[in-house]
């Protein structure tokens, strides 16, 4: 892995920090040792993995992909770290991301632009791009990102590998740096929906550094995984399968939407039982989305102040202190945000935009409940599209949201989803990867690594 990282990296920029050679070998030896010694090892003993740097790691810088973190080094680890690191994973290190999980590309990082391992003059989706990319080339095993609309998903999708976005409240946040706090949550990056599945096993659970997670008790999410001897019985048959129609019209690629299809016809023949469902608040997700999660985002990032993180630049006085700081910290999108935020929080615009967002987000919720009573999983698109070029979107932030419409729902839900490669398209010299959504009622990732496994 650290041969390959060496030659991949300078093509693809995945990471933002790469763990040295000695220490990651000594972390090797101990578990060397540890066989020799015949005691117990963990169950993911001496797997690589990478993580997003917007997640803490207290041995490693964690910038979120912005300039106000730079150099910036937590005193802990966050909670999905501590378990990775109990259970003997070797953290090689932290990836690159769109500045604070906010964009759709990696290109918002304000250190580097990442590359898709399938083409290198396009992008590998975002946020967590870096984290998509290094599994996808190999340079780790599996890998967390976070999804707050889609940031683990649709990389997943753009570069041909699982990604898999828990329910909120699965998995601890703490010490994941705060974009919108009521959408986001910690995912997980596979080569296969096994190792993904592995992984959220790994760093689920109750914690009571956040209060947002679930006491709920975690299924052992890994024993499907064994074989699968027991495909003669169909046990896929009569499963529930959710088309949904409002994410196959306009303005999604032909060939995207063949591809998906695919994926249904085969679910088909694995015996589910398929039908069309209909969602009509689905294309309201997307407004309501950016409104909420740039308001939660223009409160979550007061706290860079140039005082209590990160880099400070002086001013005559505090208030220039603090101007100067978070102008020259954040970056252009991450201001757009803020401000788009500020304003649809303000006296007078709050009724009209925030409260108005959050009941458009409950109609969302509630009909997708009712879609997951009359059906088991439902199905969508990762993306409307594949991977496209590099600086194609960057100056154009609509078409970027849009790009978005697959997946926020699923966050204004709650929900858990998975993501799967489908197909692929071809054009010209490329290759380039499809992926489908499965989306579960809450909690239930169980089905979704099943059914995950079963088709893959
Ligand atoms: N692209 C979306 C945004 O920019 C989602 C990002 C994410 O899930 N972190 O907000």
């Amino acid at each position: 892995f650290l041969d390959r990282i060496r030659r991949t990296e300078p093509h693809l920029k995945s990471f933002l920090y790469v763990s040295p050679d000695d220490a990651i070998l000594k972390q090797a030896d101990e578990l060397d040792n540890k066989i020799k010694n015949n005691e117990q090892l963990g169950p993911l003993a001496g797997v690589l993995v990478g993580i997003k740097d917007n997640i803490c790691t207290s041995d490693m810088p964690s910038t979120a992909g912005s300039r106000i973190l730079e150099n910036y080094r937590p005193p802990f680890d966050a909670t999905a770290v501590r378990k990775l690191k109990d259970s003997g994973a070797i953290v090689v290190g932290k990836t690159n991301l769109d500045e604070f999980g906010m964009g759709s590309t990696t290109e918002g990082s304000a250190y580097q632009v990442t590359a898709n391992p399938w083409d290198l003059s396009r992008v590998p989706g975002g946020s967590s791009g870096g984290s998509a990319a290094a599994v996808s080339a190999r340079q780790c095993v599996v890998s967390l990102g976070s999804d707050t609309g889609g940031s683990v998903r649709q990389p997943a999708a753009f570069c041909g590998v699982v990604g898999l976005k828990p329910t909120y409240g699965r998995v601890s946040r703490y010490g994941l740096v705060a974009y919108a706090s009521s959408l986001d949550v910690i995912g997980c990056f596979g080569s296969s929906v096994a190792d993904a599945g592995i992984l959220l096993h790994t760093i689920s659970g109750y914690d009571k550094f956040d209060s947002t997670s679930s006491k709920r008790e975690v299924p052992d999410f890994t024993s499907q995984f064994a074989g699968k001897d027991y495909l003669e019985s169909k046990p896929l048959k009569g499963l529930r399968v959710g088309v949904i129609r409002e994410t196959f019209g306009d303005g999604v690629d032909p060939e995207v939407i063949s591809s998906v299809r695919g994926a249904v016809t085969h679910l088909e023949e694995l015996g589910c039982f398929v039908s069309e469902v209909s969602l009509p608040s689905f294309s309201l997700g997307l407004p309501a989305y950016y409104v909420l999660a740039s308001s939660e985002s223009s409160s979550n990032l007061s706290r860079y102040d140039g005082i209590r993180y990160g880099n400070q630049v002086l001013g005559d006085e505090l208030n220039s202190l603090y101007s100067h700081s978070r102008a020259q910290g954040f970056g252009s999108e991450v201001k757009m945000r803020i401000l788009m935020g500020t304003y649809a929080l303000s006296a007078g615009y709050y009724d009209a935009f925030y409260k108005r967002a959050q009941q458009v987000r409950t109609i969302i919720r509630d009909s997708f409940r009712a879609a997951l009573e009359k059906n088991d999983i439902l199905i969508s698109p990762a993306s409307p599209s594949v991977a496209y070029k590099i600086g194609e979107k960057k100056d154009d932030p609509l078409a970027m949201y849009a790009g978005d419409k697959m997946t926020v729902n699923v966050n204004l839900a709650g929900l858990p989803a998975l993501v799967l490669p489908c197909g692929f398209v071809e054009g010209g010299s490329t290759v380039l990867p499809v992926g489908f959504q499965m989306i579960g009622a809450a909690f239930d990732e169980e089905r979704l690594l099943k059914v995950g496994h079963i088709f893959e």
